[in-house]
């Protein structure tokens, strides 16, 4: 237990600050920063954390980056964690760009549940938000479903202006796929910036949105894999679509069960706050991983800082979304 009263079991860890694409809310315009090589934390060192953090009572893991599907050795990690008696559940976030290659060898290494960021369906505006390809997503979607993971979700970043057109179709490409599609609110964590007034789009805003189309009714105890979203169903096809309200929803930490690993082996208590504590010394050198987890559990804040007038320090593809 945290010191307000909260169960931390879920350990989400960045296997690479590297990425493919550079959406605009997440990697700041010109980025040169990153980590070097021989920072990054090697799959026996994840694996070692994980290991200590089981000890400590976590169940649930989650590889992240950046885009953890550039690591070469991603089916080697995934694998070396399904394999430690404790973890209960290991999903993996992707933007899907190398999923189509990698959906098979995930599963089959012990993934049980998929992230997929997808912003829009429109070429053109997938495009303008991420600069990759949608085409290649969706084939790494269909791999994703030809591979029988037990939860998918798609993650969409709400941006007025930009991309609510795409909301409901979004929600109907899930919907016939089965799969669970989120809608998350703009967070300042790569740049203060992206949070313009003009350019924020509140979970609110989206549900009024869609509620054009079709009734939500909320299904307060549904939480499919951990994460922080609330989640309705849609009256007419039975969609189950999550909103992620960071900034607008009240006591939006109050179930917070998580901690970050960045990847250069820092612990992170909180995504809006800096605060972070180093792995480093316990991993290669005499320290104890165990006591080094245990007082980032001891440092986790009551909340985040995002409203009031947090600066980024870092992106979040360092961090580890
Ligand atoms: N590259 C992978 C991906 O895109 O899914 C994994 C890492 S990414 C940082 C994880 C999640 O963080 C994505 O769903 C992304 O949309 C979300 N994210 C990144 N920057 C964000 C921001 N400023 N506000 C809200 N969500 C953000
Ligand atoms: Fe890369 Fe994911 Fe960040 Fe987009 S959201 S820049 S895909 S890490």
């Amino acid at each position: 237990m945290d010191p307000f009263g909260r169960t931390i079991d879920y350990l989400r860890i960045s296997v690479t600050d590297r990425c493919n694409e550079r959406c605009l809310y997440c990697m700041p315009e010109g980025y040169k920063g990153w980590a070097k090589k021989a920072d990054h934390l090697s799959a026996s060192e994840i694996i070692r954390i994980v290991e200590a953090s089981c000890a400590l009572g976590f169940r649930k893991f989650r590889l992240t980056g950046g885009e953890p599907l550039l690591r070469h050795d991603i089916e080697e990690i995934s694998a070396g964690i399904w394999a430690l008696p404790g973890v209960q559940t290991l999903g993996v976030s992707t933007n899907g760009l190398r999923l189509a290659k990698h959906a098979q060898g995930l599963r089959q290494a012990g993934v049980r549940s998929l992230n997929i960021s997808l912003d829009a369906l429109s070429p053109e505006v997938y495009r303008g938000v991420t600069g990759g390809n949608v085409a290649e997503v969706l084939r790494g979607i269909d791999a994703a479903c030809a591979a029988q993971f037990e939860v998918i979700k798609l993650n969409c970043v709400l941006m007025r202006g930009v991309n609510e057109d795409e909301l409901w179709p979004l929600v109907q490409f899930a919907a016939e796929r089965k799969m669970l599609v989120r809608f998350i609110e703009l967070m300042p964590v790569s740049s203060a910036g992206v949070l313009a007034e003009e350019r924020f789009f509140s979970v609110q805003d989206a549900m009024q949105l869609l509620s054009k189309h079709d009734t939500l009714h909320a299904i307060p105890d549904y939480r499919p894999g951990n994460g922080p979203a609330r989640y309705y169903e849609m009256a007419g096809s039975k969609a189950r679509v999550g909103f992620i309200g960071a900034l607008t929803t009240p006591d939006f930490c109050g179930t917070c069960n998580k901690l970050r690993l960045t990847s250069d082996g820092k612990l992170r208590p909180c995504l809006g706050r800096h605060g972070e504590l180093d792995l480093l010394p316990a991993l290669r050198g005499e320290g104890d991983l165990q006591s080094t987890i245990l007082e980032a559990i001891r440092n986790k804040p009551e909340n985040h800082e995002f409203a009031e007038c947090y600066e980024p320090g870092r992106p979040m593809t360092a961090i580890g979304g």
